[in-house]
């Protein structure tokens, strides 16, 4: 039997996305702090250059799985050029590669830099934000400004069928983009952790998840064991839309993870 060679090559669509997100200069605020924090350095990291520039998502272009983080970290993905990477150990970079790992869609359980090897199937990550922000906290006006990204981006990546929103700035974001074609969500579903919304046909389910911040993390509000689940769920709901042969199937009272909020599907309507 021959060997089955590995596809790496990003489509020339996402990488001219890839290239329009790097140069972007939109927020000002955004693109000096990145560039000072890339040039006072953390002790530990004084020796690497920073990327100190937007950074793009990263991942599989057939993901049937979209991960959508906040914004990248100062020291982390700001340092790296990669999403969720290098924020150091423990950090948040690993804390969910390894979710990703035990559930199938990583080929290991650390994130730390470019070239470490790391390789996601079926997932893809992006951020609602795409400079880090001071404090980790983006203006409105940034978040707004910077959603047109994800649009280019996720308009690239047309097999996706469940998002996972990492904190509820990532849930709303996308809840806007759905509003700018036409999805409104009534009620407006509040974030939570697993907490399912089905914004209707044709529309990717979306899926609440605390971030994998070292703040909630190092609390215990968000465990290993809850993170994983929530991508157990996210596997489950895309296999279901496989196998329906339809949009997706939409059971209506499925219900989220017993260590989550145990909340039961929203639904939505389209305008
Ligand atoms: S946050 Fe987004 S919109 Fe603002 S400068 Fe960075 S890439 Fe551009």
């Amino acid at each position: 039997m021959g060997t089955r060679l590995r596809i790496t090559a990003v489509p020339a669509g996402l990488t001219h996305v890839h290239g329009v997100i790097v140069q972007c200069t939109a927020c000002p605020r955004l693109r000096s702090y990145g560039e000072r924090i890339g040039r006072e350095k953390k002790r530990a990291y004084r020796d690497d250059v920073y990327w100190a520039k937007p950074v793009p998502g990263f991942g599989d272009p057939r993901a049937r799985l979209l991960i959508v983080g906040l914004a990248p970290a100062a020291h982390g993905a700001n340092r790296t050029g990669r999403v969720f990477t290098g924020d150091g150990i423990g950090g948040s970079g690993d804390f969910l590669m390894s979710a990703l790992h035990r559930t199938g869609f990583a080929n290991q359980p650390t994130s730390h830099h470019r070239d470490d090897g790391l390789h996601l199937t079926d997932a893809y990550i992006a951020a609602a934000v795409r400079c880090a922000p001071p404090d980790n906290t983006p203006t409105p006006e940034e978040i707004r400004r910077c959603l047109p990204h994800l649009a280019a981006e996720v308009a690239q990546l047309p097999r996706v069928r469940v998002v996972v929103a990492l904190g509820g700035i990532g849930f709303s974001a996308w809840l806007r983009l759905a509003a700018a074609h036409g999805v409104i969500v009534r009620p407006r579903p509040a974030f939570g952790h697993g907490v399912v919304c089905d914004l209707g046909p044709g529309e990717p389910l979306l899926i609440g998840c605390f971030h994998p911040s070292r703040q909630n993390t190092n609390t215990g509000r968000l465990t290993a064991p809850m993170m994983e689940e929530v991508f157990e769920l996210a596997k489950q709901l895309i296999q279901e839309g496989e196998s329906s042969g339809a949009s997706r199937a939409r059971p209506a009272t499925r219900r989220a993870p017993a260590s989550s909020t145990g909340r039961p599907r929203t639904r939505a309507r389209r305008a």
